[in-house]
Formats: C-alpha cells, structure tokens, sequence
C-alpha cells in the first residue's frame, strides 16, 4: 500500500501543487530535490496506535517524503513521541535518518501537499480508500486512533466505518480531548479515537496547543492502546 500510494495522480489540482512546489522551491531549500509525491504512512504496518493528521506540507514533508517530516508541526509531534518512549529520536528532519516509532503509525487523510493547507472536499473523498485500506489493514492491532485537528476528524469517520467500525449517530463532534469509543462490526476489538488540536504552528503559536497539553493527551491514547 506504501508503494502504491506513492504512484497515485487522482486529484489535478495537487498533483500540480506538489510539482509546483518541487519546482520552484523555497530559498533555504532550493538544493533539495524534492519528493513532490504523495507521503505514505509512516510506523509499523501492526501498529496499536493511529495518529491521523491532515495532508503534508508543501515543503515539509512533500519536500523530504516522509510525513511531519522537515516541518514545525514535525518538530512538536516527534519530540513528544519520544518523550513518551514512542519514538527512537526526537527529531525528524531528514527521511532516512534512522527514527524508528514503536507501535505507533502516523498517517495523512490526504496524500499529497494542498494549496494553502486546504484540500477540497472531493479531494479529501478521492483520498479516502487510501486510509481505508490502511485501517483495514492495521484492524488486527489497532486500538486507538488520534485524530489531530477537525480536518482529521471528519476524515476518519467515514474511513472507519469502510474498515469495519461502527460509527455512532449522530455522529461525535470534534473536540480537543474528544474521546468516542466504536464497536467492531463483527464483534471484535472496538476502538478509541481520541480527538486532539493539530499540531501546527496555527495552534502552537496562540497557545492553544502546547506541549504538556499534546503530552497528556497522547500518553492517554497511548495507555488505551496498550502501549
Ligand atoms: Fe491520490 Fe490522495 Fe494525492 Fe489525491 S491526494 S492524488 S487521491 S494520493
């Protein structure tokens, strides 16, 4: 799946955003040459725990391939992984550097770098069968599921329910420190997913999100998986 994924070319607008992006560079990068495809997931393919955060970052991860990789969101996120033991390092600059997460994936509803951060509505559809396939394949391990920022959210939801979850009605409300609990539709291992401020600089930078307060959160989802 993390090779396929890396081959799709479904939505035009981004397709054209991420080559755009590679082309024209940003000046502290312009010796790069850039991944400009879409980022797979990143983390073991029997992880316990789903961080699910909203689509790479022009010349974060589109640049360096690998996701919250090279950009500030990134700086937070791996910093706190590793305080918790969750992750091999604490920081994630370059792909290929080594760093190793330990029962954790970290997973995008939309693939491939959006103008502005803002995919469309069609586009976050069209990229939904990838992260179903993704949670159906991580169904025999998952446990808990984080979803960072209301983008996310909404974006799980349905992709949950095509991996064989229940989806309560009405539907849960995004919140920070939202927490739902889904049935397995065969009568399974339901899962938690926990709602949670994305990382960006957006939420960083008013203090909405900040480090303890990402850190409580995760260690919570973390101890519902299992970890
Ligand atoms: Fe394909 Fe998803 Fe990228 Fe669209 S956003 S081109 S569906 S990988």
């Amino acid at each position: 799946l993390d090779r396929e994924v890396t081959e799709c070319r479904a939505c035009p607008r981004l397709v054209a955003w991420r080559e755009e992006a590679a082309r024209v560079k940003r000046r502290a990068y312009r010796d790069w040459d850039y991944w400009a495809r879409p980022i797979p997931g990143f983390g073991p393919p029997d992880a316990a725990l789903l961080l699910v955060g909203l689509a790479p970052a022009a010349h974060g991860a589109n640049r360096t391939g690998r996701i919250f990789t090279g950009d500030p969101s990134g700086d937070l996120l791996y910093a706190t992984l590793y305080e918790l033991g969750l992750a091999s390092r604490p920081t994630s600059v370059v792909h290929g550097d080594g760093l190793e997460l330990y029962g954790v994936r970290i997973t995008d509803p939309v693939r491939c770098a959006p103008p502005d951060n803002k995919p469309s509505t069609e586009e976050r559809d069209t990229c939904r069968p990838w992260i179903a396939r993704e949670l159906t394949f991580l169904r025999p391990t998952v446990r808990t599921v984080v979803a960072l920022g209301g983008f996310a959210w909404q974006a799980v939801l349905p992709a949950l329910a095509a991996a064989g979850w229940e989806l309560p009605r009405p539907r849960p409300a995004f919140g920070h420190g939202a927490r739902v609990t889904l049935p397995a539709t065969d009568g399974g291992t339901p899962l938690e997913l926990f709602g949670c401020y994305h990382v960006s600089p957006r939420n960083t930078h008013t203090g909405r999100l900040t480090t303890p307060i990402l850190r409580d959160l995760l260690a919570e989802a973390a101890r519902s998986a299992g970890l």
